[in-house]
């Protein structure tokens, strides 16, 4: 299909820069911040075409806003979508991909290593209002295959995993989505819109929290969802109109602007993080580490097909449990003790005794989240500055 965007032709870090502008009569360099609720009209006559969906044009910021508007269009020629809807927060886009879809009597097939907030979602929320759900381990097709029903209307999956960074198998995923007359829901935090494509895999719908690395300097709340044009009419449309978690102007400002540096932002945390992972490796005072991009991922082969860089997250099983990463922790002068990822600054947090802390040890354990595990965001800081933080860290955590 011919396109009629001039930029489509460009590469990515170009259309990162320019998607999506427009300029106002003032012919602004930066994109303009239109921090408004509401827009005027020439004429009552006007108003009702508005309102009719006769004439194009903005009526009211939880409809849509220029700012808002400017994010959506780069972030959907980021992912290559369609068409891309802005939320508040990444956990308002999780809840309007999942229940603009749903109704009483449906049900979800998720994987069961999932960020805390969606797990609580599917299985504490949806079932209040009739949606019923079944939790598998995301790296069993045949778990997938086996809990579909005939009233299976979504799948939902995270890949890689918080924290485990462990993969699903999206093109199969899909493929079983498909055959059952379900779609496919894939939150690609982890990944990053650079590193995995889920709608070229089959996935019908991505969702973001816009928080990570898309701001990346740890300012605002986002959240995303990208997919078909006919999805977004279907499902999400009138569900955020009427609902309301719509993103704020302000920061879909950030945002936007953020989306002129990811790039070089995320290509170099993933480098420090390859660099730190390869160091890491082996040390005695780790049980396991986990990074997506090292040959020895226990999904190296699915990495390789899936994604095309291992982010900038990796996972740590600290040998001596709970307290030994504790002392890891606490002896950390560089990298800092929080529960955010994606940003500029290297993070660390420890995962049983924060986002999955409601989850009981036998749950923990089936997501593979031991006591010991941290979970590393690294920053934008010189790798020799934080492998040297982390050496005397991991010296601390053996006692
Ligand atoms: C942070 C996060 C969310 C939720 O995003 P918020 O912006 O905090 O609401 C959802 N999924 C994953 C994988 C996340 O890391």
């Amino acid at each position: 299909m011919a396109s009629l965007d001039p930029l489509a032709a460009h590469h990515l870090e170009t259309r990162l820069v320019h998607q999506g502008s427009f300029r106002s009569e003032f012919g602004e360099t930066s994109e303009a911040l239109y921090l408004t609720q509401g827009h005027v009209y020439a004429s009552a006559e006007q108003c009702e075409r508005r309102f009719a969906g006769d004439e194009a044009g903005f009526i009211y910021a939880r409809f849509s806003n220029p700012t808002v508007g400017m994010f959506e269009s780069r972030m959907a020629a980021l992912e290559g979508a369609e068409a891309a809807r802005a939320t508040a927060t990444g956990m308002a886009a999780v809840t309007a991909a999942l229940v603009g879809q749903l109704k009483a009597g449906d049900h979800v097939v998720a994987a069961r290593a999932l960020f805390g907030s969606c797990r609580y979602v599917i299985e504490e929320f949806l079932p209040r209002f009739g949606v019923s759900s079944t939790l598998v381990d995301g790296r069993d097709l045949a778990a997938w295959r086996a809990a579909i029903r005939p009233e299976t209307k979504t799948l939902f999956l995270e890949s890689p995993a918080n924290p485990t960074l462990d993969l699903v198998d999206i093109r199969a995923v899909a493929e079983i989505a498909h055959a059952a007359g379900a779609t496919l829901v894939v939150d690609n935090v982890f990944a990053t819109p650079l590193f995995q494509k889920p709608l070229e895999l089959g996935a019908d719908c991505v969702v973001y929290s816009a928080t990570k690395h898309i701001d990346g300097q740890g300012r605002c709340l986002g959240g995303v969802i990208l997919a078909s044009r006919d999805f977004i009419d279907r499902h999400i449309q009138t569900y955020l109109r009427q609902t309301g978690p719509a993103m704020s102007p302000f920061n879909a400002w950030v945002l936007l602007k953020s989306l002129e540096t990811l790039p070089i932002r995320v290509e170099r945390q993933t480098r420090t993080a390859g660099v730190l992972a390869d160091a890491l490796a082996g040390h005695p005072a780790l049980e396991r580490l986990i990074y997506p991009g090292r040959a020895d991922h226990p999904q190296a082969e699915l990495v390789r097909r899936q994604m095309s860089g291992g982010s900038n997250l990796i996972a740590l099983s600290i040998r001596g449990g709970k307290p030994a990463a504790f002392r890891m922790l606490n002896a950390l002068r560089l990298i800092l003790i929080s529960n955010n990822l994606g940003d500029a600054k290297s993070l660390i947090t420890h995962p049983a005794t924060t986002t999955h802390q409601r989850f009981k040890p036998e749950e923990r354990a089936e997501m593979g989240i031991g006591d010991g595990l941290v979970r590393l965001s690294v920053g934008l800081e010189h790798a020799d500055d934080l492998m040297a933080d982390l050496r005397t860290a991991l010296e601390a955590a053996s006692g």
